[in-house]
């Protein structure tokens, strides 16, 4: 086992660090072109198809690089539904002809991704979306009212996952592109944390897809989500170790220069204390986020590991946020702090992509497969 990382790994992290420090000066509209624009959306993706096909750990210490300086958990959550929660999954499982057709797009930015699964009345409960996708005489027809879809606002493309009509229990995933007619993306929710990741709701009305748009295989939209599940749990925070990084440094900078009569605040067990707690949830996320990238890198599912790293990063990432202002005092209360809008960010990203719950049980499935309940 080793820990360090190759020169290239090196490098890719450096240029990373580097171009989150240019896209934070850059207007926030404008910052996901200049992600794109600078190969952030094509690092795991095939040569062939644009991509630059670095390995998942790799790809994961480049988000991390980007999280480091990049202060906008909104756009760096809308880029990592992007790539990891569609573009992967197209590289994955699609057709040659699939691939050719979305990925040059998807991997320069031109045209970006959502994951469109959740329904007010399904929830955590995927299985039970009322969504569709029914044969038409021309083909498909997808159907269903999706919410809370990142990325909505920008996308052009949707990885639809609705119910196949003549399989009661099956379901099918399709990609469905903005331009369709019937998808009518709804106004940007206002949510208090991750704003600027562009969540909305979509509705998809009678929209006709070819037999050709389907994912994987009709009535494999299970597997197709769970794939995407598997990417998105492992990945989609692999920026929050920078980002956590970023906030101990700062607490440390903080606590050593805040002193009171003559003592720094240092000085005292119970702020030493709460970077120390901020360093062990940096480090155990690290090595959770790097394991599962890993274990998909060896081709395994890791659907235990990704949940693991998922639940473990989201949760760390809120505590870590939770002692980085209260070591500020009242100074913490301040927007300009940057503290109370990083405790919005890491709470909503304890939802999105399964919750607590819903990762403990599927960590709970890995240890004993045979459980009943869950
Ligand atoms: C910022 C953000 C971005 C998102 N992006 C997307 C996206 O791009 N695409 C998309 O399709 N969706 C997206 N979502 C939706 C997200 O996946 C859902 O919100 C999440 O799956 C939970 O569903 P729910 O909100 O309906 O809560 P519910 O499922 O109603 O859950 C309510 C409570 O019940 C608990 N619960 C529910 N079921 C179980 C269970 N089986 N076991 C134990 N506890 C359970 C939950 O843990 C929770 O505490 C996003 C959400 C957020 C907040």
């Amino acid at each position: 086992m080793q820990f360090g990382w190759t020169d290239e790994q090196t490098r890719l992290h450096q240029r990373m660090r580097a171009l989150g420090s240019d896209v934070a000066a850059v207007k926030p509209p404008e910052r996901m072109r200049a992600l794109a624009a600078a190969g952030a959306l094509a690092l795991p993706l095939p040569a062939r198809h644009g991509g630059a096909e670095h390995d998942l750990v790799t790809t994961a210490y480049a988000f991390e690089g980007l999280g480091e300086t990049l202060d906008d958990a909104g756009l760096l959550l809308a880029a990592g539904a992007h790539l990891f929660g569609v573009a992967l999954v197209l590289a994955r499982v699609g057709t040659e002809a699939q691939c050719a057709r979305w990925l040059p797009e998807l991997a320069s930015g031109e045209r970006l991704a959502s994951v469109a699964v959740t329904e007010h009345r399904s929830g955590s409960n995927v299985a039970a979306v009322a969504g569709v996708v029914e044969p038409d005489p021309a083909g498909l027809r997808a159907t269903g009212e999706k919410c809370y879809v990142t990325n909505a606002e920008r996308a052009g493309l949707f990885l639809f996952v609705g119910r196949t009509a003549e399989q009661a229990r099956g379901l099918t995933a399709v990609l469905v592109p903005r331009e369709t007619p019937g998808v009518v993306v709804g106004k940007p929710l206002e949510l208090a944390g991750l704003r600027t990741a562009g969540v909305a709701p979509v509705s998809f009305q009678g929209c006709p897809v070819s037999a050709g748009a389907v994912l994987g295989k009709r009535g494999a939209g299970m597997a197709v989500f769970h794939l995407a599940m598997g990417f998105e749990r492992a990945l989609l925070l692999a920026f929050r170790l920078g980002a956590m990084r970023r906030q101990l440094d700062e607490a440390l900078t903080f606590a050593a220069r805040r002193t009171l009569g003559e003592s720094s605040i240092l000085e005292h067990d119970a702020v030493a204390h709460r970077l120390a707690r901020m360093k062990r949830r940096l480090e155990t996320s690290r090595l959770l986020v790097y394991r599962a990238a890993w274990e998909l890198d060896t081709g395994e599912r890791a659907a235990g590991s990704a949940a693991l790293a998922k639940w473990h990063v989201a949760e760390s990432a809120a505590e870590s946020a939770l002692d980085a202002f209260a070591l500020r005092g009242a100074a913490g209360c301040l927007e300009e702090s940057g503290l109370p809008g990083a405790i919005d960010d890491a709470l909503a990203a304890t939802i999105h992509s399964g919750t607590a719950d819903v990762l403990a049980t599927v960590v709970a499935r890995s240890l004993a497969p045979h459980r009943q309940s869950g």
